[in-house]
């Protein structure tokens, strides 16, 4: 029985996939049992010198066996019946049990996914793979009867793989103005605690899972952990979440608390929900529960500059950051009246934030559409007027929109629609724009932007710009 073992593990690893070019990558398919895999159950295949390497993730989700990631070690540990495989990232040397094996391929770490060399890790636990070359096809059938392992202390008995296409996807997690914001597709409802000692809030979404796409925008360990530094928030300490449960399937996130406080959950009716857990509950009255419609846009409004970043100052001394927050807060509060539109804002007071974090939060939730409010600064004291920035080709026609709208309000001279290589609009992957609203280093322009009347109008003018984009009466 030894024997046989032997010569079966030495035959895997004569058996390597068909060569189908040097460390090419290629867009394949896993089918498990006769089903394809989605990319919401973390299929993507990679090609490397002929070894199909899959992600990690997709192993734990879809296969059922126990996965372990230690960071530190880049070690990752997958076990089945008894059995146990360690592999580490960038190691041809592996070990299967107290064996160790050479494998053709090394594990790879690639945009902070694990890949592994799926035909190996399935052989070993009695799967048989196949692989069509032509259509990079990887084919996984789990044995009827008990794989024969070799192994004395197996029961025989292999977990099935779970179908989880109608669980709910859980797309991005954000923590902003003390809010939790999750994004998800499908019909989970949340369900948070307080508890204490030490004082966090749990929530638990039943019967959902990561999406692919919440890896992209997250943190998320091969063993479907991560977390959310939080960064400025008196009453949070940090943000954690997990794939807490395979069976039933459920989603957990984690406010850890400086102390016990009060909060509220609500829930968008969209396809794509926003789910905010908001920790002003007590301070505000305005957040509760949001109205359910159906059709809601999320709109992330990102105030330019804040804090330490004055952004341009004028000929009087006002700073860019104070107006461009006096806008957002007034857009934001005309938003909220509006009932198909979800605004979420990068920031509502005077704090900084890197650009990338900006371009983060509204990617993180899926936001609909991105607007950055500036106002802008030119060494000629004459220059003057309202101009709309897109950066990608796919915002051309919403800033077209917005300026419409944008140039009226101010009552100054039209700059034009422009191209502007700016981070927020660039790195944003929904439409998004950025307003300079008129020109600080220009006398007239200063005194206008800082009157009510002008950032009421201009308040307005962008949510008439939004509606009509989003084709809300
Ligand atoms: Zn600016």
């Amino acid at each position: 029985m030894k024997k046989f073992c032997c010569m079966l593990l030495l035959l895997l690893f004569v058996l390597v996939l068909p060569e189908s070019g040097h460390a090419a990558t290629v867009t394949g398919k896993i089918f498990l049992d006769g089903k394809e895999l989605t990319a919401s159950q973390g299929v993507q295949v990679e090609n490397v010198n002929g070894t199909v390497m899959a992600p990690l993730r997709m192993i734990s989700q879809n296969l059922g066996y126990k996965v372990d990631w230690d960071q530190k070690s880049q070690m990752v540990t997958i076990g089945q019946q008894g059995k146990t495989i360690q592999l580490i990232v960038n190691q041809k040397s592996a070990s299967v049990d107290d064996k160790t094996v050479i494998l053709n391929t090394a594990p790879l770490l690639k945009n902070d996914t694990t890949f592994v060399p799926i035909r190996f890790i399935s052989e070993q636990f009695g799967l048989t793979v196949g692989w069509d070359n032509q259509d990079k096809i990887v084919t996984l059938v789990t044995p009827v009867s008990a794989p024969d392992t070799g192994n004395d202390t197996g029961t025989g008995v292999v977990v099935p793989p779970v179908d989880t296409t109608n669980l709910t996807q859980v797309n991005g997690v954000s923590f902003n103005n003390n809010q939790l914001l999750i994004t998800m597709q499908g019909a989970s409802q949340p369900k948070a605690t307080l508890l204490t000692n030490p004082n966090r809030l749990v929530v638990d979404f039943p019967n959902a899972t990561f999406s692919d796409v919440f890896g992209t925008g997250q943190l998320l360990d091969p063993n479907l952990n991560g977390k959310l530094d939080v960064v400025g928030y008196p009453d949070v300490s940090g943000v954690r979440y997990s794939l807490f449960s395979t069976a039933p399937y459920t989603v957990r996130f984690v406010v850890d608390l400086n102390y016990a406080k009060n909060y509220t959950v609500s829930i968008s009716e969209d396809e794509n929900k926003l789910v905010i857990v908001d920790l002003n509950a007590e301070d505000s009255g305005e957040t509760g529960a949001l109205p359910g419609n159906s059709g809601r846009k999320l709109v992330v409004l990102d105030a330019g500059h804040g804090a330490k970043d004055s952004g341009a100052v004028g000929v009087t001394g006002k700073y860019e950051k104070a107006f461009n927050l006096a806008i957002v807060l007034k857009a934001a509060a005309l938003l909220k009246k509006e009932k198909n539109i979800d605004v979420v804002l990068t920031r509502s007071d005077d704090t900084f934030l890197e650009l990338k974090e900006r371009a983060a939060i509204a990617n993180n939730l899926n936001a609909d559409l991105f607007i950055s409010v500036h106002a802008n600064s030119s060494a000629s004291s004459r220059a003057t007027g309202a101009e709309t920035y897109y950066q990608r080709q796919a915002s051309k026609a919403f800033a077209t929109v917005m300026h419409k709208y944008l140039v009226p309000a101010t009552g100054l001279s039209d700059r034009g629609v422009r191209y502007g290589n700016f981070h927020v609009i660039r790195e944003t992957k929904m439409p998004a724009v950025l307003l300079e609203v008129g020109y600080l280093s220009n006398k007239g322009d200063e005194a206008l932007l800082f009157t009510e009347a002008l950032q009421n109008r201009v308040a307005a003018a962008m949510v008439s710009g939004i509606k009509e984009y989003l084709g809300i009466k």
